[in-house]
């Protein structure tokens, strides 16, 4: 039997991803990329692009190396926890390279439209029309993965700023910055407090005069730099820590982490702290915003309430003069018109089953890889996503009915409302385990921890108490790797070589109060172990 062709629409992390999924499958995948070359957002370009994503030069992602690595190609070790963009581009040519994905891509190939063929609901079958040196050609393939990312089209509120169009300074999308060259000496407004906007406040004050944060909600502010110095997300992405955290109420939690932040600096003082709790808002990760509030080169603002030629207005009444620059970094919002009436969105609001495919589709030919904000890594979920689909594809794996697949939806929606605070970028919430675990087990590569306990207790401690990197979902069943039990183990020593560039003494001290903590947890792990899976 002939394979099943994929059309993969674009060559970012998901895309490549998919490419290797489909191809573990047995699948004849063939990716459409329109720009030439890997790497999606994380490539770096001197100019903003229409309709691609764009990142400022000095960009370093929030999420360290273990735990954004797909599940069975470690990062080197001796590459920084944190990876600035150029890092994750060699991190991404050398997976392509090792898997042999790139004969795959057809680069400088735009999708104009995939469309259901009119025997769709026999086939499952889409035309897919592309455009390649202005030459369009259709051709009909068996699925559809699209890996377009939700960073590309920029969010600019301007009906909620009175004034914009009086403002004779420059105003422009946190998308369009690159560096702060032009800022230097000049005053500036940051609108947004996500993780653009404290990039860009922190970044922009080294060379300008003032920069005003304006947030009109204010919010928790998260370190990349961890207890211990281990990165912040190693230290809470445990299973154990989210085994705590189904045990307690969400506001004990919310207080826990709340008063370990303000012990950090207290948020109040700052101007940062929200109305809402911990848990209701996307994580900002900003380890230098306080430093630059705290020397006086950020001042944190409410909401502009007005704009005049060179003033800005604020909601509490305070104005700033001669304002030379506003940057909106108020985040994006996504749509798929390739996909005509296939995948309508309003107000960043999709209907789609686990994040993935749509429900009311006859087969379930169609997925979208990597439409979600998790907190935690993308890249091991669009991994995720993307074995998952390719196994439906292959006929491997069912959907569900139409109308389960609905109320999954809609509890899904509920929940997230239930849960963080209304705004256009809280439509696509996951949390990082429990999203990867209820994919996984879709698949049954859901690690046993009960098993992995009586075959292999130090490996079972790892997977329990230690961060839960992607390598565990390749411990067991389909695409299961050998590498995954090494991996496990030694992710330790990945986390410190780079750090450790001196020989130093390792002695931590601490002694016998360490010990008796040591003791504590682990009694406190085994009877969680126990009163979970026994
Ligand atoms: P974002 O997370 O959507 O944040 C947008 C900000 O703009 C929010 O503070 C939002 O406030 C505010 N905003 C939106 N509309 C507004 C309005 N009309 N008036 C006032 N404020 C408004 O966008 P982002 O910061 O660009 O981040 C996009 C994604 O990229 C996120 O997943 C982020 O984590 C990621 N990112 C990562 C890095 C990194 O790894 N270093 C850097 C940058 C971005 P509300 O909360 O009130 O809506």
């Amino acid at each position: 039997m002939a394979k099943k062709r994929v059309a993969i629409i674009g060559g970012g992390s998901s895309g490549l991803c998919s490419v290797k999924c489909c191809l573990d499958e047995g699948l004849e995948p063939v990716c459409f990329e329109s720009s030439d070359d890997i790497g999606g957002l994380w490539r770096f370009k001197e100019n903003p692009e229409e309709d691609r994503a764009s990142i400022y030069k000095s960009v370093i992602i929030n999420t360290s190396k273990e735990m954004m690595c797909f599940s069975d190609y470690p990062i080197p070790d001796d590459y920084p926890n944190y990876m600035p963009n150029s890092k994750i581009m060699e991190y991404f040519r050398q997976y392509a390279k090792h898997f042999d994905l790139l004969k795959y891509v057809r680069f400088r190939t735009k999708v104009c439209s995939a469309t259901r063929r009119p025997d769709f609901a026999s086939t499952g079958q889409w035309d897919v029309v592309v455009e390649t040196d202005g030459k369009q050609e259709s051709s009909i393939f068996d699925a559809v993965m699209v890996c377009t990312g939700h960073h590309t089209t920029a969010h600019m509120p301007l009906d909620t700023f009175p004034g914009i169009e009086k403002f004779q300074g420059r105003y422009f999308h946190s998308r369009d910055y690159k560096d702060p060259n032009e800022f230097t000496g000049k005053r500036v407004i940051v609108i947004g407090i996500g993780n653009s906007g404290g990039d860009l406040a922190v970044e922009i004050s080294h060379t300008a005069e003032q920069v005003f944060l304006s947030t009109r909600r204010g919010a928790w502010i998260l370190n990349r730099v961890g207890d211990k110095g281990y990165p912040g997300d190693v230290v809470f992405s445990t299973r154990f820590n989210l085994l705590l955290k189904q045990f307690l109420l969400p506001y004990i939690v919310n207080n826990w982490v709340e008063n370990r932040l303000n012990e950090r600096f207290n948020h109040s003082h700052y101007g940062l702290k929200p109305q809402h709790r911990f848990l209701s808002q996307h994580p900002t990760i900003n380890d230098e915003l306080p430093n630059r509030i705290i020397s006086g080169k950020v001042q944190v603002k409410p909401n502009i309430k007005e704009l005049t030629e060179r003033a800005a207005i604020f909601e509490d009444g305070s104005k700033e003069e001669d304002i030379d620059f506003i940057v909106f970094a108020t985040g994006y919002s996504f749509s798929f018109p390739f996909l005509g009436n296939a995948l309508p969105v309003t107000n960043n609001q999709v209907t789609l089953y686990k994040f993935v495919f749509p429900p009311h589709l006859e087969k379930p030919t169609l997925a979208i890889i990597g439409l979600v904000q998790p907190l935690g890594a993308i890249m091991p979920i669009s991994e995720m996503q993307a074995r998952w689909a390719s196994r439906v594809f292959k006929g491997l794996e069912t959907l569900p009915s139409e109308s389960e697949m609905l109320s999954d939806i809609t509890a899904k929606k509920t929940a997230m409302e239930k849960r963080y605070v209304r705004s256009p970028r809280h439509t696509i919430q996951v949390d990082y385990i429990e999203y990867m675990d209820e994919l996984a087990s879709q698949i049954g590569v859901k690690p046993s921890i009960g098993s992995l306990s009586l075959t292999n207790p130090k490996l079972a401690w790892e997977v329990l108490m230690g961060p839960c990197t992607p390598f565990q979902y390749r411990l067991q069943g389909p695409g299961k790797w050998s590498g995954a039990r090494k991996a496990i183990l030694t992710q330790q020593d990945r986390i410190i070589k780079p750090l450790r560039t001196r020989p130093t003494d390792n002695s931590a001290g601490g002694g016998l109060l360490s010990l008796v903590f040591k003791m504590a947890g682990l009694a406190v792990a085994v009877f969680a172990v126990v009163c979970t899976f026994f």
